[in-house]
């Protein structure tokens, strides 16, 4: 692991963004915006699962309507996402939104004086949300298409812009659903300019496409000390970005949240069904907070010595399991008691109450 690459910091709202802050995990909203009430119950469910920063789409005026009615309920700042549409953003802005994010190869020049202007005023945040599918032309004839230098030329024309007009609480995100581009972008972004980086690969599919290429992408940046915010799309629930999300900063060591579950392949020793008991425990266990290690193996002859720094683990045997705690057998206990023995005793580590 390199040492995080210096940003400036930046906030949205009251999160603060970049410099020595902790890498910020973000995510965005499937509701329909113009539904108040779903769409603040799916910001609070991700606020629930760990998501410090909510975006929202801001299709047309019925949903800019809604905005100041979901900042007031929602628990984490909100951001506009915005496309086209300059008046859109300024009412947006007016709304109290905490940050918009704009992609300035759709909105000309002149329109978006304005928005910078408006923002400036509200002490807004703007994200320039630079994609591989928006690029000017003389950039695209430049570079022969949407190449990482293309992408990374056109995050630096709006930012100088934004600069000339006296703006700079802004990040930059350079998304690509090629995960190269997307790597190799960020990274000379990261070498011209101390802004923030908002990591993401786009279009990334459901869950196990999305964990894999998010992993690659946002794991090897911030890996190399590169990138300040994240965001891993998955078609679906967005509740599910929180697990690779979050399962990326603590891979990484960078930071940690809710239990980490730990359970071997199986093989020919194991006689439990640990897949069942895997799925039980991570269902259950997936609202905490507390940072736990979770190990839940195939047997009792290698398991425990298999996952000796877990916090709490269960080893299956022939319809028993041993119960173990760092490495060291506490008890035997039934198959039918493992859930219960297993929840009852996590309550009592994190002091979090858990559903049975
Ligand atoms: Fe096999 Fe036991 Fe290792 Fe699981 S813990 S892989 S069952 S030896």
């Amino acid at each position: 692991m390199r040492k995080r690459k210096a940003t400036r910091t930046v906030h949205v709202g009251d999160v603060q963004v970049g410099g020595d802050n902790p890498v910020v995990v973000q995510s965005m909203t499937s509701t329909d915006t113009r539904d108040v009430a779903a769409t603040c119950e799916q910001i609070r469910r991700l606020a629930e699962a760990g998501c410090e920063i909510a975006r929202v789409a801001v299709p047309d005026r019925k949903a800019v309507s809604a905005l100041s009615e979901i900042r007031r309920q929602s628990p984490l700042p909100v951001i506009a996402d915005i496309h086209f549409d300059d008046r859109l953003a300024l009412l947006a802005i007016e709304q109290g939104m905490d940050g918009i994010r704009i992609n300035p190869g759709n909105i000309p020049r002149e329109k978006f004086k304005d928005i910078v202007w408006a923002a400036k005023e509200h002490d807004v945040c703007i994200r320039l949300g630079i994609n591989g599918g928006s690029l000017e032309k003389d950039l695209l004839a430049k570079y022969d298409g949407p190449t990482a230098s293309a992408l990374v030329e056109s995050a630096l024309r709006s930012v100088d812009y934004l600069e000339d007009q006296g703006f700079t609480n802004m990040k930059v995100s350079l998304k690509s659903s090629d995960v190269p581009t997307m790597i190799d972008a960020c990274r000379e972004f990261s070498k011209k300019s101390d802004y923030p980086l908002h990591l993401g690969v786009t279009e990334a599919g459901t869950l196990l496409q999305s964990a894999i290429k998010s992993s690659l992408g946002i794991g090897m940046l911030i890996a190399e000390g590169i990138g300040d915010t994240i965001r891993v799309s998955v078609t679906g629930d967005p509740v599910q970005e929180m697990t690779v999300a979050w399962g990326i900063l603590r891979a990484l060591k960078l930071r940690e949240r809710g239990p980490e579950i730990i359970s071997c392949p199986t093989c020919g020793r194991c006689e439990i069904d640990l897949l069942a008991l895997v799925e039980e425990a991570e269902r259950k266990l997936a609202h905490l907070k507390t940072p736990l290690k979770v190990a839940l193996m195939g047997c009792v002859v290698n398991g425990p010595g298999e996952a000796a720094e877990a916090d709490i683990g269960i080893a299956g045997g022939k319809g028993t399991g041993m119960l173990f705690m760092k490495g060291k057998t506490v008890r035997k206990i039934q198959e039918t008691e493992f859930i219960p023995v297993l929840l009852a005793e996590i309550e009592k580590l994190t002091g979090e109450t858990i559903d049975p």
